[in-house]
């Protein structure tokens, strides 16, 4: 058997498609136009990489987008004021704070100081706990898990009821939201982390295996249950000198080549999940908006 294979691209573009339309729907009843701040401090390449895309597809999505660069000696003071800034600043409704922050920069105390009404990574304590208890309608969903989300309800509907989910990683970025959506739409959710005892066994019970680790390759085919839905959250770069001296490429946590052959659907790296990331970080901007002109926001 060979699996279907989840094209992150295609399906984040018709997310962006959602998000052009819902915009514009809301400038004509509103004439409110979203509006998305990034904020980038210090010089990491990668980042910087990661910012520049977030501000682009924002335009692309009809929204007024601004882009913070700042120095990587900004004190935790000057951050806090920037964020306070565009709390009060009513033509933001997304505040996105780019980590990792340098070093001496306290990262959580900033994001717990955006207003969660503004919190478009999730990653919020408000946001956060709304997921927890169950709220998926008030809040802002944190972009990766929600994205993840949307290919499990693309292979299995919106009901999991009777399905086994394991989730492999226990961030507050990513394992816990995702195991607590998986819930939320019934799954019966294992969360795996470097203590848990014989690994393996129990990605084999699992109908959807999730991966969010950060070791390249590290989930084998013998792990998976036949016909699972395997969804790779990871992103791992190694050496790949079949491409050329010095030459590196990325993989994600599952062993993809051996992996297809078992799995019923499975999500590439590239390709999979971190295309649905940005598209989810829009799709958070527009309900933030929406929510701001008193309007009911759109379900992605
Ligand atoms: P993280 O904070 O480092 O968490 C990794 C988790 O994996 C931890 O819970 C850790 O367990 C667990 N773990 C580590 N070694 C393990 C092992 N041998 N067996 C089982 N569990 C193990 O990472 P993260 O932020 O969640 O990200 C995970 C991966 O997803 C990374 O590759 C990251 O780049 C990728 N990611 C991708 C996107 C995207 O847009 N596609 C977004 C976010 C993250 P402990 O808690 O016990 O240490």
């Amino acid at each position: 058997m060979t699996a279907q294979i989840l094209d992150g691209k295609e399906i984040a573009k018709g997310v962006i498609a959602r998000v052009k339309s819902e915009t514009e729907a809301l400038v004509h009843a509103t004439g409110v136009t979203p509006g998305l701040a990034v904020i980038i401090v210090g010089d990491d390449p990668a980042s910087h990489v990661y910012v520049s895309s977030k501000s682009r597809m924002a335009k692309e999505c009809g929204f007024r987008s601004s882009q913070y660069t700042l120095e990587a000696t900004t004190s935790q003071e000057e951050l806090a004021a920037l964020v306070a800034k565009l709390n009060a600043d009513t033509s933001v409704h997304g505040i996105l704070v780019q980590l990792p922050l340098p070093a001496g920069l306290d990262a959580d105390a900033i994001i717990q100081a955006i207003d969660p009404a503004k919190d478009v990574d999730g990653l919020g304590v408000a946001n956060a706990g709304k997921l927890m208890t169950g709220d998926l309608k008030t809040g802002l969903i944190s972009c990766t898990p929600a994205g993840a989300m949307v290919f499990v309800r693309q292979v299995h509907g919106n009901d999991l009821s009777g399905r086994d989910a394991v989730v492999i990683g226990r961030s507050n970025l990513f394992g816990k939201p995702m195991a607590a959506l998986l819930l939320a739409a019934n799954a019966t959710v294992t969360t795996a982390h470097s203590r848990t005892k014989d690994l393996a066994a129990h990605c084999r019970r699992a109908d959807i295996l999730v991966a969010a680790v950060g070791r390249p390759q590290m989930v084998q085919c013998d792990w998976i249950k036949p016909g699972a839905t395997v969804i790779d959250v990871g992103i791992n770069r190694i050496d790949a000198p079949e491409r050329g001296e010095g030459k590196t490429r990325l993989v994600g946590d599952v062993d993809f080549q051996a992996a297809e052959q078992v799995a019923g659907t499975i999500t590439p790296v590239p390709g999979g999940v971190g295309p649905m990331t940005i598209a989810m970080l829009m799709a958070n901007t527009v309900i933030s908006a929406h929510r701001a002109a008193g309007r009911e926001p759109p379900v992605f």
